[in-house]
């Protein structure tokens, strides 16, 4: 069986093809900057009997591609034609996976598009913009290219239903939760969930408490426990918690009043400010990690700041749901950062000899493929890095949710 996966975005489209049950990723690729004349498709395909770690065989294209329906055509091409056609016919690909952004209070759960399930995901446009509407347009379209397939949901909020209610509630009035929904949903779901099932399985340890440390450009941990998030720390939207690429974190929210009250910034503006020219941009002047370390290794003082800034808080939270689980067996770390930024994991484990933290910093410069366990001989807590891979997770879901019907 052929399981699509599709992460539509307002001016791009993700996608990746994978072999059932194999899990076997067939070809992957990225359209960007749709809507303009000088659209990109790069698009990449794996030989399954190539060792791990080979470069797949890659194209790329520079072309016009006014919207997300040519665009996904385009990719549709791109499968069944020569060179780089896996699959002789859309009809090949039985089920389309879909990251939705927001699944709100509704969705805890993978889900079975239907015309409910859509119009569900359009009610709640209101609460991200930004998001859904995109993964919507992915959807629609997906429908009309793909139409012998079973188009599937699988949000980033689900994971993190599992929370309760004194941990997603914010101290509003009540009204405002009951009536707006205004609460602490999380985001980052998917990439939680994989890397939690993925420790616990290592650990045998089905009940495992652990801290998942996202860190790409957005940044998240959660709290999980037997596979259930107990806490995280985006909230209503994707601005809470760590400091991310461009995203401010936690902020005080007097911050936004004296902004607007008294500075003249306009709602536009703030979020402006908050999203794209905050978090390590904002402190440090880029949103990369790897030119942000640059700086860092010939003594730049804002680099610096900005490191310690960032690492802070992620130790600051890791003290936070050690509370929240009540101990903790193993935290891990995944995404961009988490994955290959060695000086960061430092910073994060270090002086934490009270939360059972010992990094074993040889490993820790290691660069392998696959699960690493850091701990050092005497750590009570083990320290993991595990590759996230969404896609993958999104596919999974897909297949589980087929096996159940
Ligand atoms: P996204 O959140 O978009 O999925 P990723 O998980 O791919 O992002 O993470 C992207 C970020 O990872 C980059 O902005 C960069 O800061 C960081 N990154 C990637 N490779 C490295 C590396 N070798 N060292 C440090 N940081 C890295």
């Amino acid at each position: 069986m052929n399981i699509f996966v599709v992460n539509s975005g307002s001016s791009s489209i993700k996608y990746q093809l994978f072999r059932w049950p194999a899990e076997q990723p067939v070809c992957s690729g990225l359209v960007e900057r749709i809507g303009s004349e000088q659209a990109t498709i790069r698009h990449k395909v794996f030989d399954p009997q190539a060792p791990e770690g080979n470069p797949p065989t890659e194209q790329f294209h520079t072309l016009p591609l006014p919207d997300h329906e040519v665009g996904l055509r385009e990719v549709v091409r791109l499968l069944t034609e020569q060179p780089g056609g896996v699959i002789q016919d859309p009809g090949e690909i039985a089920v389309v996976g879909h990251r939705v952004v927001h699944g709100g209070e509704v969705f805890a759960a993978t889900a079975l598009i239907t015309e409910e399930v859509k119009a569900e995901i359009k009610r709640l446009f209101v609460l991200v913009p930004l998001h859904n509407p995109a993964n919507y347009l992915g959807i629609e379209v997906a429908e009309r290219l793909f139409i012998h397939a079973q188009q599937v949901a699988v949000f980033d909020t689900a994971f993190h239903q599992t929370m309760p209610e004194y941990a997603y509630r914010y101290a509003l009035p009540t009204a405002l939760y009951e009536e707006q929904r205004l609460r602490k949903y999380g985001f980052h779901g998917t990439s939680h969930q994989f890397v939690a099932a993925q420790a616990a399985t290592y650990l045998s340890q089905p009940d495992a408490r652990l801290i998942t440390i996202h860190l790409g450009n957005g940044c998240s941990m959660a709290a999980v426990r037997g596979g259930r998030s107990l806490d995280t720390t985006m909230g209503f939207g994707p601005l809470g918690g760590l400091v991310m690429g461009t995203r401010s974190g936690d902020i005080d929210p007097s911050v936004l009043l004296h902004l607007q009250g008294q500075l003249g910034y306009s709602a536009e503006q703030v979020s402006t400010l908050l999203n794209k020219q905050s978090g390590m941009l904002g402190l440090a002047g880029s949103n990369d990690m790897r030119d942000i370390g640059q700086a860092l290794a010939v003594g730049d003082a804002r680099a610096t700041l900005a490191y310690d800034l960032y690492c802070y808080r992620i130790r600051q939270y890791i003290g936070a749901y050690t509370a929240t689980l009540n101990g903790l067996d193993a935290i891990v770390f995944t995404a961009g950062v988490g994955e290959n930024d060695a000086m960061v994991r430092a910073r994060v484990c270090q002086d934490m000899e009270f939360f059972g933290l010992q990094l074993d910093e040889v490993k820790n410069q290691e660069r392998a493929p696959g699960l690493r366990d850091l701990s050092g001989p005497d750590s009570k807590v083990r320290i993991l890095v595990i590759p996230t891979s969404e896609e993958l997770e999104i596919a999974r879901q897909c297949a589980q949710l087929l096996a159940n019907e």
